[in-house]
């Protein structure tokens, strides 16, 4: 049985509540992982099956006034890369850099982001490059002096969020940071405690992992070394 088809099967076991059967029968860390996460929300024919391109999702943002971000910013930021992906990796917010260019993660943060994505897929065999990924944030546009975005600004922005992610319907989603970790999974765990787990998200697995901003700073050693053990396990999660 492939890996997908199994998948799909124990998503449908555990949704009628029989806990033993993938128990005894699943073989594969991850989907045990999974199925131990946070039950799905949607079931999972939901992916991948609205009628909304991720064309249709840009035009519905316009040229969005729905909250205050908009005041300041130069270039709504939507999100780029293949609209058919298998792995979605979701940020913050712009920063100033995205915020002139109209393009997600293209600053330092960004250079490392795709340093580790394909420096990681190559070391492992794996062979994408950034452009076969899609690469978004919870919030389109540019908070001031790069600030946390707040509560109602992610919910306002997260309806687009939620919206492109059932769109590419990918294998797996790997958030990075607290506020992505925040507006998927709504957990109390920090970003310490949650790195390196599964968790699920309209039955999609979600990896979390650090913001590559914080793994800029030179204090963070350990915390590099985590991200890439991460990210070797979500890229072969879905492209083995
Ligand atoms: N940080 C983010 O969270 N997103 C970007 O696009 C750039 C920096």
């Amino acid at each position: 049985m492939n890996r997908e088809l199994l998948r799909q099967v124990l998503s449908y076991y555990q949704d009628l509540g029989i806990q033993t059967l993938y128990r005894r029968t699943a073989p594969e860390p991850v989907e045990r992982a999974v199925m131990r996460a946070t039950p799905a929300v949607l079931p999972a024919a939901t992916v991948g099956e609205t009628a909304d391109s991720l064309a249709l999702i840009r035009e519905d943002i316009g040229d969005c006034t729905r909250c205050r971000l908009h005041e300041r910013r130069s270039k709504i930021v939507f999100g780029s890369g293949n609209q058919q992906a298998k792995l979605v990796f979701v940020g913050e917010g712009p920063g100033a850099d995205e915020d002139a260019q109209g393009l997600p993660f293209v600053g330092r943060a960004g250079q490392l982001l795709t340093q580790m994505i394909e420096g990681t897929a190559q070391k492992e065999g794996i062979p994408i490059k950034r452009e076969d990924v899609y690469i978004c944030n919870v919030v389109k546009c540019r908070p001031p002096e790069n600030r946390t975005p707040l509560p109602d600004e992610m919910e306002i922005c997260g309806q687009f969020l939620t919206r492109q992610l059932l769109a590419i319907g990918p294998k797996a989603i790997c958030v990075l940071g607290a506020t992505a970790a925040k507006a998927l999974l709504d957990k109390k765990e920090g970003v310490t405690k949650m790195r390196g787990n599964w968790y699920r998200w309209h039955d999609i697995p979600v990896m979390v992992s650090y913001h590559p901003s914080y793994l800029l700073r030179a204090y963070n050693q350990s915390a590099k070394r985590e991200a890439w053990e991460d990210l070797k396990k979500v890229l072969h999660y879905v492209y083995d």
